[in-house]
């Protein structure tokens, strides 16, 4: 037997363990924050906070101090620039991420009689497959003939990268818009978005991603990468709560483009004569321009107590590194203890995986497994039709966390 550091030495080992400390998290073990990320406890004074000064101030609470509410979003912009790789001017919080799909494809997807096809995976969330099929249809084509399903191989569970950028470039010039996820909500699978974003750039397709189950998980150069546009919710890895408001990402190149078709709202336009309240739309020079109503404070409070942590963190350097350090303790506790009686969906290799892991037991019902996990107080979520989605997020959890469901699940699967 080779010698391997236990969890509690893991633990004592890791500097980001202290975090912990400033979320509350429910009874039992927490693996589910790819669903729901756990409360920071800071977030009720961020909103107690909002809700004194609009007891105190009332309407004035929109004009006054540093907090002042028409300006709030912006007290988000940098944090979110940072976890996104984005310059300040390509990123926004605002509305729900579905939302901001439809938004970004107003934008984003504008098809030709040649060109309308609209690429997404058939495993899509089906959300964002509503969100396309229902685009193609609003602009008068058929999701029959304009709405690419990307499958995976027969008998296989995971979309092969060539196969993605084969697929690009084998629709060619019939090719309008990219939609694909940084990280695949069902399998953790990360897809390579610099590549698949160069793939699409050269048979002349624009190129978004869906980002839900990447920001707050991997480390994410959007810029650089030089992708169109992108969205993403908060609820999950950023834990800013359920119904979280949303972020969206407009490339700067596009940000000042007033060719652009864009839905208007009085949150778009400059904000030097907003409350002049005139109707000559004068957008705003950054992705701000695609904001149409002022801004859910309540919930960018609880966001800006969690973007907060990520930053006391270090950004999402140090957070990657705890997590490949936590899916190769995960997988070698899995092996040791259960072998062959479960298997995991996710790509073995670290490139191609963020901190979730989805598991199948192999000799059991899955169903059962799951009712018997949340028996023993494990929070994870199952997933029809046999998948057990389990996270370790190196925010709030310890290598200990991962020790203890490894040894529930060992006695729950027989
Ligand atoms: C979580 C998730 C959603 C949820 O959409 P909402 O608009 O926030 O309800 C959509 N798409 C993906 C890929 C997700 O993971």
């Amino acid at each position: 037997m080779t010698e391997h550091p236990t969890a509690a030495e893991l633990d004592d080992a890791d500097p980001l363990a202290a975090l912990r400390d400033e979320f509350e998290l429910p009874d039992g073990i927490y693996l589910v924050g790819n669903s729901l990320g756990a409360l920071p406890k800071a977030a009720r004074d961020y909103v107690n906070a909002e809700f004194d000064r609009w007891a105190t101030l009332g309407v004035e609470g929109h004009f006054t101090g540093d907090l002042a509410w028409k300006d709030y979003h912006e007290l988000l912009t940098n944090q979110l620039a940072a976890l996104t790789g984005a310059l300040a001017d390509e990123v926004v919080a605002m509305n729900s991420l579905t939302v901001n799909l439809h938004l970004l494809m107003v934008s984003f997807y504008r098809p030709t009689s040649t060109r309308h096809k609209i690429l997404i995976e058939g495993h899509a969330f089906p959300s964002d497959h509503f969100a396309v099929e229902s685009q193609i249809r609003q602009r008068g084509f058929d999701p029959q003939g304009s709405m690419i399903l990307l499958e995976p191989r027969e008998g296989e569970e995971l979309l092969r990268p060539d196969d993605i950028l084969a697929a690009i470039s084998d629709h060619g010039d019939e090719l309008a818009l990219v939609l694909l996820p940084g990280v695949q909500y069902y399998t953790g699978q990360v897809l390579p978005m610099a590549q698949i974003t160069s793939a699409g750039h050269a048979v002349g397709a624009l190129v978004g991603f869906d980002l839900a189950h990447a920001i707050g998980n991997l480390e994410l150069s959007l810029h650089d990468w030089d992708v169109d546009f992108a969205a993403w919710c908060t609820y999950k890895y950023l834990n800013s709560g359920p119904g979280g408001v949303a972020g969206a990402f407009v490339h700067h190149r596009h940000v000042s483009d007033q060719s652009l078709p864009k839905f208007h709202g009085w949150w778009g336009t400059n904000k030097a004569s907003r409350f002049e309240m005139a109707t000559e739309f004068d957008a705003i020079p950054t992705v701000e321009s695609w904001q149409l109503s002022n801004a859910p404070i309540l919930l960018m409070a609880s966001l800006r107590a969690s973007l907060d942590i990520f930053e006391k963190a270090g950004g999402m350097g140090p957070l990657r590194q705890k997590t490949e350090q936590q899916i190769g303790y995960f997988d070698r506790r899995l092996e040791e203890s259960l072998g062959d009686r479960v298997q995991s969906i996710t790509p073995r290799a670290l490139a191609e995986r963020g901190c979730q892991l989805a598991l199948r037991v192999t000799k059991d019902d899955g169903r059962r497994v799951f009712e018997e996990l949340e028996n023993a107080r494990v929070l994870c979520d199952w997933r029809h039709p046999d998948v057990i989605r389990v996270a370790a997020v190196p925010l709030y959890n310890s290598f200990d966390d991962i020790d203890r469901f490894v040894d529930i699940l060992d006695v729950v699967v027989r």
